[in-house]
């Protein structure tokens, strides 16, 4: 008989398995901890992504592993084991999930948080030329798609012009708009780049941006995007997109270099291989308590999951509260108990659009806008990153990005892809792939 090693559950305690190591995934680790279940955390990549911070990588803020955490550090820590896999399919009968490799694997609990990705909603080319900002990969792509035009415009030199243009005016798309400003207007960062050459712009079908938002946020969000010199387009519906250009319903033809795709969301193509029942937005559908509609032993929850009665938004929070309340119901039938409702508590939310400029806003109303909510969003979003290494070099390349760029700084550099700065198509280059707001 070997002996257990301290902290570990017992070898014949229920096995569980999580699938997605995002916020819902990791609390679910995290509480099933304390329960004494035999984890296994499985996700497609081998670190977890601070998707609230990826606007940053791709502005050259902040380092891809400034965002990305190590999953078997957290496996480790928590007594969990971590195995890199992408879910393929799932057979609730015989209690097993398969893998894209072929692995199959046995749980008594299984709880899913692998969350969502771009909705184009039919708008023909979206999928196919505009960038997305859900993972890592996502946000270096697109970094180095935009440091190349800027480099290319160096070498172009005045009377040559770059279009950026961000579809969505939710709290991913006006704070990338924000960024994409305060990229441009950084002395230090293209000195022989005319800022007038560089021309950002956000499209948004509403008739205000940060819809969630007190009508008074919005409208200092839109002030504050406008103040930066973004191109703010409201009420406007964009109906195909090139590889150069955005074309509005009204028929405008606008130019545009780099498109970035931040207008909506939905549930992965692959969850309809899960066999599972889907709603709004292909999102899984879970009763109450969070088990999967006709399941009794699968759990969805975060951006993935659409709760019977009580839709929530696909934010940090909602999905943090989503995985500890699925691991506690497990808790409670490991323990032959009847589950609970989960019960969301709206903590409020944030979006910020640059130096010294966010919105916030409480449950009970409270408002805060300026540089009281940049510095509250700051240090929540520090707060939240994983880890002590990533919350240091956070803070380090933030605090030189806001304190010291602009005056004998610079940019984090990535590879500059060959093609954008010879003047090709940026689907043409590798790495592109093909977003979104709250507090984490
Ligand atoms: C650019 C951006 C900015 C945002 N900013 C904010 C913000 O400021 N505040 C806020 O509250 N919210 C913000 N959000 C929303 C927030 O990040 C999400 O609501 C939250 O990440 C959802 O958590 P989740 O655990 O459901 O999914 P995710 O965090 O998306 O995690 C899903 C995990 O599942 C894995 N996975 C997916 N499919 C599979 C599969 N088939 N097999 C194995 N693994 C799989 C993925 O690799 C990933 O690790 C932002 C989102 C984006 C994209």
């Amino acid at each position: 008989m070997t002996a257990r090693r301290r902290g570990q559950p017992p070898q014949d305690a229920p096995r569980v398995i999580v699938v997605g190591a995002g916020f819902a995934g990791l609390a679910a680790v995290k509480e099933l901890h304390r329960v004494g279940a035999q984890v296994l955390l499985i996700d497609r990549n081998i670190y977890s992504t601070f998707q609230p911070l990826l606007y940053q990588v791709a502005t050259g803020g902040l380092n891809p592993g400034d965002v990305a955490y190590p999953l078997r550090t957290v496996a480790r820590r928590k007594a969990a084991r971590f195995r890199m896999g992408e879910l393929a399919g799932i057979d609730p009968a015989a209690r097993q999930i398969t893998l894209t490799d072929g692995t199959v694997l046995g749980y008594d609990y299984l709880v899913l948080g692998t969350g969502v990705s771009a909705a184009y909603y039919g708008v023909t080319g979206a999928a196919e030329h505009t960038f997305g900002l859900y993972t890592r990969h996502d946000a270096v792509a697109l970094r180095d798609h935009i440091m190349a035009r800027l480099e290319r415009l160096d070498i172009e030199g005045h009377g040559h012009d770059v279009y950026f243009t961000v579809a969505g005016g939710g709290a991913t798309g006006v704070e990338l708009a924000g960024a994409l400003a305060e990229l441009r207007d950084d002395a230090d960062a293209f000195p022989e780049v005319d800022r007038a050459d560089v021309h950002i712009r956000l499209v948004e079908m509403a008739p205000a941006l940060l819809a969630p938002f007190h009508p008074k946020l919005q409208r200092y969000a839109l002030a504050e995007l406008r103040r930066r010199g973004v191109d703010v387009h409201l009420d406007t519906r964009i109906s195909e997109i090139t590889d150069d250009r955005v074309i509005l319903a009204n028929g405008d033809k606008l130019p545009s270099d780099v498109t970035v795709w931040a207008a909506g969301v939905s549930a992965p193509g692959d969850v309809r291989d899960w066999g599972l029942p889907q709603g709004h937005g292909g999102r899984v559908e879970v009763g109450p308590d969070l088990r999967v509609a006709g399941q009794d032993r699968i759990f969805a929850t975060g951006d993935v999951a659409l709760i019977e009665g009580q839709p929530l938004p696909q934010l940090a929070q909602p999905a943090i509260q989503g995985g500890r309340h699925a691991a506690g119901q497990i808790a409670l039938l490991m323990a032959g108990r009847p589950t609970k409702p989960f019960r969301y508590h709206d903590k409020g939310i944030m979006a910020t659009i640059g130096r010294r400029s966010a919105v916030v806003e409480f449950p009970h109303g409270a408002r805060l806008r300026g540089t009281l909510a940049w510095l509250a969003w700051l240090g929540l979003h520090l707060f939240y990153l994983l880890g002590g290494r990533n919350r240091l070099s956070a803070l380090l390349n933030l605090s030189y990005r806001y304190l010291v760029w602009g005056h004998g700084g610079g940019v984090i550099v990535g590879d500059d892809p060959p093609a954008a700065i010879a003047g090709g198509s940026p689907r043409a280059l590798p790495g592109a792939a093909g977003s979104r707001q709250g507090s984490p």
